[in-house]
């Protein structure tokens, strides 16, 4: 096995059948890309920059911020890179904001709910990411995207700033593609008129299936509810993929399930372009693309949808699918 997936680490993702799928990395630091290019990721699908804001006593500076994206973006040498603005808040927290307790941090003042409103916060990094975009290939991605209006007012902001930088004389790149993570039930679900304004999709599925199952992802208590093959999540998954690709946009998904070996066929299948996941699950993904029929699969995806249970899912896939129950 270790073999075999090191000759994937420098071939294309393909499917018995030919389609490429393209396997990106999550990475949360600038050192985590080294291991990305080891384990032969043709991306960074989903870089956490909260890491840079976590575990100090201030906010980061544009500087600080910008020599981290720089280096991300000269060290994947020109392959793409997502970066996501800011999402605090939730399960991660910073202290020296003073930001008041709350009784649903899920479901409350967060990510770019808080960057809207904190707008030098979130000015501060998109000066540094543009900044940086010279050196790469970024794509820019916003967090917890519950409206049109939201995803609309970023994008503006960018541009404004993007402007201004441009009228300093700083060099900025033309081709930055804008995206925004689908992790909001009701984003999903209006997925058709998001795809109108976006460039891409990337669905999230830890906060996806938290919010659809109503099931906070941190309390061992109701795990057993947090089900990523759940017919609910797989219906929306398929609804986001259909509606960016009726708009001819392209859509990943950067939550866990996208590196879940009972969960890529049915993603394959779906037609997801992106998967991002930890660097160590890439190959193991590439050796199982590789040996999967991508149209065989698609002929399954009514029967998947049409089961009661993720168990029911989980099972049809382990036994017809993977042949190992
Ligand atoms: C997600 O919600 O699926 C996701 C990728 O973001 P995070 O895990 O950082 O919330
Ligand atoms: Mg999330």
């Amino acid at each position: 096995e270790k073999q075999e997936w090191a000759k994937l680490k420098n071939s294309a993702t393909v499917s018995l059948d030919g389609e490429h799928v393209e396997l990106a990395a999550n990475i949360g630091t600038p050192n985590d890309v080294q291991g990305v290019l080891n384990n032969g990721g043709e991306g960074v699908g989903l870089y956490r920059t909260e890491f840079l804001y976590m575990g100090r006593e201030q906010l980061p500076t544009e500087e600080e911020q910008f020599v981290a994206y720089k280096t991300v973006l000269e060290n994947m040498q020109g392959k793409p890179v997502v970066v996501r603005t800011l999402d605090i808040g939730g399960d991660k927290e910073l202290p020296y904001l003073h930001f008041p307790k709350e009784m649903n941090p899920f479901l409350g003042y967060r990510a770019i709910r808080l960057c809207l409103d904190q707008q030098e916060i979130f000015r501060t990094q998109l000066r540094a990411l543009l900044r940086a975009s010279t050196y790469g290939h970024l794509k820019i991605m916003f967090p917890m995207i519950a409206t049109l209006e939201e995803f609309l007012e970023a994008k503006s902001i960018l541009l404004e700033e993007k402007e201004l930088l441009v009228s300093q004389g700083e060099e900025v790149s033309s081709t930055i593609e804008v995206g925004m993570m689908v992790e909001i039930p009701a984003t999903a679900i209006m997925a058709d008129q998001f795809a109108k304004e976006v460039d891409f999709f990337s669905i999230g599925t830890n906060d996806l299936i938290q919010y659809t199952m109503a099931v906070d992802r941190m309390n061992e208590q109701v795990a057993y509810l947090y089900q990523p093959y759940h017919p609910a999540i797989l219906r929306l998954v398929k609804m986001v993929v259909d509606a960016a690709h009726k708009e001819g946009k392209w859509v990943g998904m950067c939550g866990e399930m996208a590196g879940d070996q009972t969960a890529i066929p049915i993603l394959l299948a779906m037609g997801l372009d992106e998967f991002s996941m930890s660097a160590s699950s890439i190959l193991p993904a590439r050796s199982l693309i590789s040996k999967l029929n991508k149209k065989e699969l698609e002929d399954l995806i009514p029967t998947l949808l049409s089961f009661k249970s993720g168990a029911e899912v989980e099972s049809y896939i382990k036994s017809i699918v993977l042949n190992n129950d």
